[in-house]
């Protein structure tokens, strides 16, 4: 099934409620919605796009960003979605690579991306795209689950990214696990979305229509505590995704303000590693509303989750044990652990394997890539865990990111979960630097201000002396992409000379 039914059935079971929202303003109902969505939809037959084509999606985030995320897929087309914060030199490899014909584009993002690319351009503050939105009405185009739906770009923290190619029926399986799995979606909440529209924040954009729900698009396009704070006061319940590093800020600037996040029902985290401290004090100051996924793009949002009640209930025997999880597999998946000779029992790390509907068929046209990461039918994530006997799912790390020592795994993420907890350290990433004796050895990269003698002694209280960092280096800031994510890889580069 084509995922745009779920907007045709919202106009009609909740045509008069308000769905669109930009800042303060209702910009249109589910019945204006759909039928723009519907006119784009028509306009694209009319350019010649046929169901399968890709047509990009280059826009910070905004209402009409559902308007033609609806279009390309009543019209049986494939969404190709651009985290905006990407270079234009970037956004126009993306284009080459999935073969869009058309990109939809913010005004100030089009400017740069016309010199790179010759894709064909529509502004969506244009009159050419107030003109597209008008147009009959175009029936939705039938897909089937296995069909197109959305190339998704991987963040690419090592080299070009891959293209994932996310189904309808793919689709459909992850948001049905949201409300399941999640938080439950009703037509009184507000999707607000604070992180790209182009990564998850966009994926939930699905079963709030379905739900008949409202759209809030902050004004700023992007994600501004103190805006997040005020809409969700006005407009609340909201709901979000955030990514950890947005949670912090967000915590930081509600404590500087006094304020408790009040009309903030669920703030769902994930797409990178949460520390335990960073979490604590979230839920300290804004109570019971986290709740946590795993998830990537080559299984979308959809891997494991981390219940409310496994986040806030401090009454739990295990609750602190579950907290640096990443909860159980959601109802879509199997979960598995895999070693060299097959899977792996309770408690033992190996390679996170995820099986199910969410799971993606393959990377788009890179059947060598396809080769590594899906076998028979198993997504290989390339991310360590174990899982204890409960069905909890802990993440170690990335596996390329795992240290070798003198013969011995060492997980940065415990080394990092030990640093933070010392009040001077602000930023940690922990890498492997190449040494003669050991193979690698421990290096920390802390943002703060702390003694490294001190920040030893911390250590040696608290993990293994053998996975004590040997050397502290300390930046001002950590080299990130463009989702928040810590870049090891540049932390790597510098050990090269
Ligand atoms: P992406 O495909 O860009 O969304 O990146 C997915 C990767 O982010 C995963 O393979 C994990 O390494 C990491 N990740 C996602 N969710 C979490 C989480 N809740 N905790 C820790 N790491 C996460």
């Amino acid at each position: 099934m084509n995922m745009a039914e779920w907007l045709a059935r919202a106009a009609v079971e909740a045509g008069e409620r308000p769905a669109l929202m930009h800042g303060d303003e209702v910009v249109a109902d589910y019945t204006a919605f759909h039928a723009r969505a519907a006119a784009v939809a028509d306009a694209l037959v009319a350019e010649g796009i046929a169901p399968g084509d890709r047509v990009a999606i280059f826009m910070k985030n905004a209402p009409e960003y559902l308007i033609v995320l609806f279009g390309i897929w009543i019209a049986g087309a494939a969404a190709v979605p651009i985290n905006a914060k990407l270079h234009a030199r970037e956004a126009a490899w993306i284009l080459e690579n999935s073969g869009a014909q058309m990109v939809f584009v913010s005004p100030a993002l089009g400017l740069d991306l016309a010199g790179a690319s010759a894709v064909r351009q529509v502004d969506v503050a244009g009159p050419e795209f107030a003109q597209m939105t008008l147009g009959a009405p175009l029936p939705v185009v039938a897909r089937g689950p296995e069909d197109l739906a959305w190339l998704f770009y991987t963040s690419g923290t090592t080299g070009r990214p891959k293209g994932v190619c996310i189904t309808h029926g793919m689709l459909m399986a992850a948001s049905l696990c949201y409300p399941v799995d999640v938080d439950p979606v009703s037509a009184t909440d507000a999707a607000l979305y604070a992180a790209p529209m182009s990564h998850g924040a966009g994926l939930y954009a699905m079963i709030h229509v379905r739900m008949g729900a409202r759209h809030l698009c902050p004004a700023s396009g992007g994600f501004e505590a103190e805006e997040v704070l005020d809409l969700s006061e006005r407009f609340g319940p909201t709901s979000m995704f955030m990514a950890p590093t947005m949670v912090r800020r967000l915590t930081d600037a509600a404590k500087a303000a006094g304020r408790r996040g009040k009309g903030i029902r669920t703030i769902v985290y994930g797409g990178g590693p949460m520390y335990q401290a960073d979490i604590l004090e979230a839920v300290e100051w804004f109570g019971p509303k986290f709740v946590q996924i795993y998830g990537q793009g080559e299984c979308p949002m959809a891997i494991s989750a981390l219940s409310r009640a496994d986040v806030a209930d401090r009454d739990h025997p295990r609750w602190r044990e579950r907290l640096g999880s990443v909860g159980r597999a959601q109802s879509a998946v199997e979960v598995a652990i895999g070693g060299p000779d097959g899977f792996l029992p309770p408690g033992e790390p190996g390679e996170i394997m995820v099986k199910g509907a969410p799971v993606m068929p393959g990377y788009w046209q890179n059947p060598e890539a396809n080769a590594r990461t899906l076998r028979d039918r198993w997504l290989m994530t390339g991310d360590i865990g174990t899982l204890d006997e409960d069905g909890y799912l802990t993440l170690a790390d990335r596996s390329k990111d795992v240290i070798i020592s003198g013969g011995t795994n060492i997980y940065p993420r415990e080394v990092e979960e030990a640093l933070l907890t010392h009040s001077g350290v602000r930023e940690v990433s922990v890498v492997g630097r190449p040494s003669p004796e050991w193979g690698e050895e421990v290096v920390a990269f802390v943002v703060g201000d702390a003694d490294p003698a001190a920040l030893d002694a911390h250590c040696l209280e608290q993990i293994a002396r053998f996975k004590r960092p040997k050397d502290y280096v300390f930046l001002e800031e950590l080299p990130k992409n463009n989702y928040g994510k810590v870049l090891k890889t540049e932390l790597r580069k510098r050990f090269e000379t």
